[in-house]
């Protein structure tokens, strides 16, 4: 297996671009998919501040990377969750980046700071814990964003977060969620940019990309997430991909091209729309209520006592 650019000793073969790369040219290759997407979909500038929202898996200390080795402003934001060993991990990977980069990281946790975690949170609500996990992790990444003046939050969503999205969306028809699947949703009501600077890489790619460059990552999927249905939805599109190579692509990327603006204005948010947000009493964050969606969570929790997370996990 040889390299496509230098026909030295290839790593990695990627067979919906038909090539193999040494490891040299795979980082190369991957540095341009990134500049692609940003340049591709307007992400953001040279001078702009980017605010890295990092798990400590391998897509977000990826892009994390990526930006800082493109020359962008980027800072870390590291949510604590409270799950258990996964979460122990999760954060001293992305101490230890960060402190091999010399990056600046910013960290929350949500027990000290906000008097629960997600494992107590998902017990107490009787819902699953991804739902008050979303809900914290969007308002204190769209907060931190807003109140340090950065002018885009990162996430790591890669092309196989994206397409599953999209096949769950497509499979129920869900049309509100289809006009908001975009890789840039623009600073709106209060609410920071977003973008997904990894929608032209794949989950292995990634992976292939942290091994080297050698950044460890948290390997272990979030115990909290079994049942989830977009681990099946990944693997009937890989089931599709081994047989027809690129077709990941396509499908999320055709539907970018040539569908998605059908579903415009089907959420009924788009920017074209005056929301009448008042502001939440607490914090002060946009809200149609009173008090927001993460503050009545916090007042509604923080009194309890902090449930383990396999009590957690053996309900499911
Ligand atoms: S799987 Fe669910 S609970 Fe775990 S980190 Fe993701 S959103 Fe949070
Ligand atoms: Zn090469
Ligand atoms: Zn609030």
């Amino acid at each position: 297996m040889k390299c496509r650019v230098c026909r030295g000793p290839a790593v990695i073969d990627l067979r919906r671009h038909n090539a193999n790369f040494c490891p040299e040219h795979f980082l190369d290759f991957t540095r341009k998919q990134v500049e692609k997407a940003i340049d591709e979909f307007d992400m953001f500038g040279p001078d702009d501040r980017l605010l890295v929202a990092v798990s400590g898996g391998k897509d977000s200390l990826a892009i994390w990377d990526l930006l800082l080795d493109l020359g962008y402003a980027a800072d870390g934001l590291y949510i604590g969750l409270g799950i258990g060993d996964y979460s122990d991990d999760s954060g001293r990977h992305t101490r230890a980046f960060a402190e091999s980069r010399q990056a600046t990281l910013i960290e929350i946790d949500l027990r000290d700071e906000h008097g629960f975690d997600i494992p107590t949170a998902a017990t107490v609500t009787r819902r699953v814990p991804c739902s008050s996990c979303g809900l914290s992790k969007r308002h204190l990444f769209d907060r931190a964003a807003v109140e340090g003046g950065y002018d885009a939050v990162v996430t790591g969503h890669n092309l196989d977060d994206e397409a599953a999205v999209l096949y769950g969306n497509v499979l129920t028809w869900q049309a509100d969620y289809l006009g908001r699947q975009r890789p840039v949703l623009p600073e709106a009501n209060g609410f920071p940019r977003k973008v997904k600077p990894l929608v032209r890489l794949t989950e292995r790619e990634m992976a292939a990309y942290c091994v080297i460059r050698g950044i460890e990552y948290q390997i272990d999927e979030c115990p909290m997430a079994l049942g989830n249905k977009h681990i099946a939805y990944k693997e009937a599109l890989n089931l599709i991909e081994e047989q027809s190579p690129g077709s990941k692509f396509t499908f999320y990327h055709g539907f970018l091209a040539r569908a998605a603006e059908r579903f415009d204005g089907a959420s009924g948010d788009d920017d074209s729309t005056p929301v009448g947000l008042g502001t939440c009493e607490r914090c002060g964050r946009p809200s149609s209520n009173d008090v927001c969606a993460f503050c009545a969570l916090s007042e509604r929790v923080s009194g309890h006592d902090p449930v383990p997370v396999e009590l957690v996990r053996n309900k499911r």
